[in-house]
């Protein structure tokens, strides 16, 4: 029922956005909206912790602030419940010794946040201005909220080829993180699409559950650092097929059983060549979304949060991080809810001693 509702909203925010269903999938970037703000005295609130986003990391920062009598309010965005909404089975989030799938985990997740009174909400933050002493943040661009704490736990998006087929096969051996889905392919024949440190490193823990691992690659060399890159090629039953683009996919009943792909394309030699696969696995790069955030808030290249190590903090006293989007490096979800339980503490003890 709630993710009924979440889906309705998404339509509704969609509709009024003028935005495709499918700009779901696509990295946040709504910069371009939060020009337009036009907020009534009525529409601003003052609230103790405000957490943009409901991950594992929003969800579980919601938790403990609540239990910390911080009052917190949640705004869900374009995708309640986050990234694991779209996938079926989670098999490593400790607590589950059989398996839970993804909307399943993330309505537990809600429950409890809720049972310790998280005031959750259907809303997109649009807009972001912490120069003050409070930290204002706009929602829908039409309601302002003006928190004493922000916890950001926005994620981010896996980038993908733009195939028709990747929206087709999706669920059925198409998928953007090999720790999470590998183990469904093991004694398989796969395929990862990408030449940098994510790939390599995807492609190298597959060769370790798969029969075979192909690692598509567009160029003639690849981008991971060079151990990496050595690693990778060293390992025997990964073969990388240099300078091939991917086509489109094959298969039946929505399941993944080959792809098509290119080999020299737009040069002399150019050919096409079919590869028998059950799993293919884009790691072509992860897009955070802190947009709204980055003028404020110092991000690395990509733009991933950073954040003071071995704390949530970023640069901005009051505002945390929390999850994928300060998270290059691990992305899973028990990560993500073991930064939001940092996110929320860091706030509760900032608080503590702003009024002590
Ligand atoms: P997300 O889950 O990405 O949630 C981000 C939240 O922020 C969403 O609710 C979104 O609506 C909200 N948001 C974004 N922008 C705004 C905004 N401007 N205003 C308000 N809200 C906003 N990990 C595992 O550990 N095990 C698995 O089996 C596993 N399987 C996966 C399968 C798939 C297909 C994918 C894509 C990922 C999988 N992962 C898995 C990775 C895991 O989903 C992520 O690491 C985890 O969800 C990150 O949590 P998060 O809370 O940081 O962000
Ligand atoms: P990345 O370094 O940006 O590499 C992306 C790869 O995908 C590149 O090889 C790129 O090809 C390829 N690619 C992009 N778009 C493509 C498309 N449309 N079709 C085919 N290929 C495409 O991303 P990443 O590998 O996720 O790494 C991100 C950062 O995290 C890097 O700084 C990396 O070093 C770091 N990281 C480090 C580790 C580690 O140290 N263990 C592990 C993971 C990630 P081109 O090369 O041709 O551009």
């Amino acid at each position: 029922m709630e993710i009924l509702q979440g889906v309705g909203y998404v339509l509704y925010f969609c509709a009024t956005k003028k935005l495709k269903y499918i700009d779901m999938f696509k990295p946040l970037d709504i910069k371009e909206n939060s020009e337009k703000s036009n907020v009534q005295p009525s529409d601003i609130e003052k609230v103790k912790c405000l957490i943009i986003g409901s991950g594992p990391a929003g969800y579980t920062a919601a938790i403990y602030a609540a239990r910390a009598n911080l009052s917190p309010v949640m705004y869900e965005g374009l995708q309640p419940g986050g990234q694991l909404t779209t996938t079926t089975e989670v098999e490593n989030f400790p607590g589950y010794p059989e398996g839970v799938t993804g909307p399943v985990m993330m309505e537990d997740l809600k429950a409890q946040a809720a049972r310790f009174g998280t005031d959750i909400r259907w809303g997109m933050a649009t807009k972001a201005d912490f120069t003050g002493e409070v930290h204002k943040v706009w929602i829908d661009e039409s309601k302002l909220i003006e928190a004493e704490t922000v916890i950001i736990a926005t994620g981010a998006t896996a980038k993908y080829l733009g195939l028709e087929d990747e929206k087709k096969y999706a669920g059925g051996g198409v998928s953007a993180c090999a720790t999470c889905d590998g183990f469904f392919y093991r004694g398989k024949d796969v395929a990862v699409v990408g030449g940098g440190d994510t790939a390599a490193e995807e492609a190298m823990y597959l060769a370790g559950l798969c029969r075979k691992v192909y690692l598509i690659v567009r160029r003639d060399e690849l981008r991971a650092s060079k151990v990496m890159a050595d690693r990778v090629k060293k390992t025997a039953n990964v073969e990388i097929l240099w300078k091939h683009q991917t086509k489109g996919l094959l298969g039946g009943n929505g399941v993944v059983e080959g792809a098509v792909l290119v080999k020299n394309q737009g040069e002399t030699g150019e050919e096409e060549v079919q590869i028998k696969i059950d799993g293919f696995f884009l790691a072509i790069g992860h897009k955070p979304n802190s947009d709204i955030f980055k003028e404020y808030i110092d991000t690395d290249e990509i733009g991933y949060i950073k954040t003071i190590p071995g704390t949530s903090k970023t640069n901005m006293p009051g505002v945390f991080a929390c999850g994928d989007v300060q998270d290059p490096v691990y992305r899973q979800a028990v990560t993500a809810a073991g930064s939001g339980c940092m996110a929320a503490i860091d706030a509760e003890r900032y608080l503590s001693e702003k009024h002590s």
